[in-house]
């Protein structure tokens, strides 16, 4: 799932000083599974901004709370269509796609980012989430016993570990386990440690994010006619 985590509300109440009525908005997917931007953050970031617009002197601003199922989608905007004409300026609890869906969907209003969206992970433990994924695009975790170096490992080494790999744990911090003894435990436990011995090739980052705007195109699900967005 997408991982996010809450702003403080000094630096969501400071977005919206030039607005009267706002909408918060909430999403009832990713965010909601890490108790960052669900119907029940809404109620908690909806009364601490009311409090704190109230302490900052602030009279007469309006805070609503609205949560629909997934904000990355049109179709359930639709939902929040008619309601949202009534507020000057949107926050959105969403991730950073949610956010900017809600922005191209209503080009006349502000939309406010009310999470900083963190990464592509898992629940480790109650109250911990933990990166997995780096989405490269081009997924080679087939190679390293389903554990990515990538994500990681500090140094993304795709040939075994640095020299600093220190009792399982990375040279960057004692609280990271070592992706490399990670996937050594791994090959070992299958019985498969001789594959590590193969030299694996370089990375293609050209799917990577760090040229222009990704996309995945499906012609069998692409409607005819009606190709994708330029
Ligand atoms: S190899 Fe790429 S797509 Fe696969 S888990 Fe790692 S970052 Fe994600
Ligand atoms: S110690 Fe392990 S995880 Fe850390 S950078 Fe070196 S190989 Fe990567």
């Amino acid at each position: 799932m997408i991982v996010a985590d809450r702003k403080k509300i000094p630096e969501i109440r400071d977005m919206i000083q030039d607005y009267d009525r706002i909408l918060l908005v909430g999403c009832g997917t990713c965010v909601t599974v890490c108790l960052a931007g669900g119907e029940r953050e809404v109620g908690i970031i909806g009364a601490a901004l009311r409090m704190a617009l109230k302490l900052s002197g602030r009279q007469g601003v309006t805070v609503d709370e609205f949560t629909i199922e997934r904000q990355c989608e049109d179709a359930f905007i639709d939902m929040l269509a008619e309601r949202a004409e009534h507020y000057d300026a949107i926050i959105s609890l969403g991730c950073g796609a949610g956010v900017q869906t809600l922005a191209e969907r209503f080009p006349g209003k502000p939309v406010f980012p009310g999470l900083n969206t963190q990464f592509i992970g898992i629940l480790e433990s109650q109250g911990v989430w933990t990166e997995k994924c780096a989405a490269c695009g081009n997924c080679r975790i087939g190679e390293y016993f389903g554990i990515c170096p990538i994500t990681r490992c500090a140094k993304r080494q795709l040939n075994g570990p640095c020299g600093g790999s220190r009792g399982g744990k990375c040279e960057v911090s004692d609280t990271v386990d070592c992706a490399w003894q990670l996937i050594y435990d791994r090959a070992k436990a299958l019985n498969k440690v001789e594959i590590l011995e193969r030299v694996a090739l370089p990375h293609d980052w050209s799917t990577s994010n760090d040229g222009s705007v990704r996309k995945v195109i499906r012609e069998d699900q692409c409607i005819a006619g009606m190709g994708p967005k330029a």
